[in-house]
């Protein structure tokens, strides 16, 4: 960490690439038959930046991409990224041609939706790549069971005119982080039953996608032809408990220089509303960075940060642009000196899981949230080559 640098998100691009390598290889079956990976980098790429996350995901060979909104699938084309790419959410009055003239394929989850792309599509001479949304119990996107047939109908028929064309079936899971309740294979009946459905109305989607991170990891009949791979690609465990031997490696550190180094006395108070008062004379470093910068309130008195190779609580309250940790009675750490909030884990470091068990969360929140006046910067590491 430079001298001049206050807090820092350190994203090493070399782990992005590991685990997209060990994720194709956790996928693929022992008769070498493989779902295609789909590189999940909505959200500004889970916190890590959407545009070099992407980028070191296709150097590692992710057949596709996906993003929440038709902004974020602009953004990385308008960057220069040129592979098979999906972006998912859509809302009545967004128009889809600026996605559909940088050869984006688009979702659809109602008549009204597809509409409006068949619209798009005319208006600028393409014909429109559709993945069609089935909800398969999420009772989120997508449409009802009740109202799907309507919408392969309507599909079939735009088909025929050169409007659209349906590459896509998909859904989401309910519950894939808790691979034993039944709903998850309610969920894959329910969406085969529909790709039958789709079928029968003349449709010949060559992507099937039902399966995210945990059941790409833990449910390989859910996997169909295409994996959509978000946190596993960021090194976190999508069912922590359910999971084992994974291999993959955290790509974000979280580290600040310490703003300063005080000695505070047994009964001292810390922090507002005094949550901790110390029970020994002790030396406390201040954290430069806060909720501000996505550090969650929830953290405080809870979480640990490395200080001088060990882990230290954090001390009271998480404020705006600060908190307190407590570095012991006898550290020699001085103002200036770097700590990691969380990272790969290394030595017993904490990882952004243990922030998010110290916060009730899940690590998806953790690593998504972090951003406000941190710097962030990309490192690409020799050891996860
Ligand atoms: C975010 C998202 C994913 C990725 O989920 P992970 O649990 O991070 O793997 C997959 N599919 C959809 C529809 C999503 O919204």
């Amino acid at each position: 960490m430079t001298a001049s640098a206050r807090a820092e998100i350190v994203v090493d691009v070399a782990a992005i690439r590991h685990n997209v390598r060990r994720l194709r290889q956790l996928v693929t079956r022992p008769d070498g038959a493989a779902p295609a990976c789909m590189a999940v980098v909505k959200a500004d790429g889970y916190g890590h930046g959407m545009v070099p996350v992407a980028k070191a995901a296709r150097e590692a060979g992710a057949d596709w991409l996906g993003v929440a909104t038709l902004e974020e699938a602009v953004a990385l084309r308008d960057a220069g990224d040129t592979g098979p790419l999906l972006a998912w959410l859509a809302v009545p009055g967004e128009d889809h041609a600026p996605a559909l003239e940088r050869d984006v394929d688009v979702a659809s989850y109602s008549l009204t939706q597809l509409t409006a792309i068949a619209d798009a599509a005319r208006r600028t001479g393409r014909t429109a790549r559709v993945h069609l949304k089935i909800d398969t119990g999420l009772s989120r996107g997508g449409a009802t069971r009740d109202d799907w047939p309507a919408l392969v109908d309507a599909s079939a028929a735009l088909e025929t005119t050169g409007a659209v064309e349906v590459v896509g079936i998909w859904s989401h899971l309910v519950a894939s982080d808790e691979p034993d309740r039944t709903i998850n294979d309610e969920q894959e009946q329910r969406f085969r039953d529909a790709a039958s459905v789709a079928e029968a109305a003349g449709l010949r989607p060559r992507w099937r996608h039902l399966a995210n991170s945990a059941a790409g990891l833990l449910r390989p009949s859910a996997h169909f032809d295409m994996v959509r791979f978000g946190i596993a690609t960021y090194g976190l465990d999508p069912a922590p408990g359910e999971t084992h031997d994974l291999g993959l490696v955290p790509a974000m550190t979280v580290q600040a220089r310490l703003g300063m180094v005080k000695q505070v006395r047994a009964g001292d108070g810390v922090s507002y509303g005094h949550q901790w008062v110390a029970d020994r004379d002790t030396l406390l470093g201040l954290v430069p960075a806060g909720y501000a910068e996505g550090i969650a309130r929830a953290a405080g008195n809870r979480a640990e940060v490395w200080a001088d190779d060990a882990r230290r609580p954090v001390r009271g309250r998480i404020c705006m642009d600060q908190f307190m940790i407590d570095l012991g009675p006898d550290s020699t750490l001085a103002a200036g000196d770097r700590v990691e909030l969380f990272g790969t884990g290394h030595d017993g470091a904490p990882t952004a899981q243990d922030w998010a068990e110290a916060c009730h969360t899940i690590n998806y929140e953790i690593v998504t949230r972090i951003g406000g006046r941190f710097a962030r910067v990309y490192v690409d590491s020799e050891v996860t080559q």
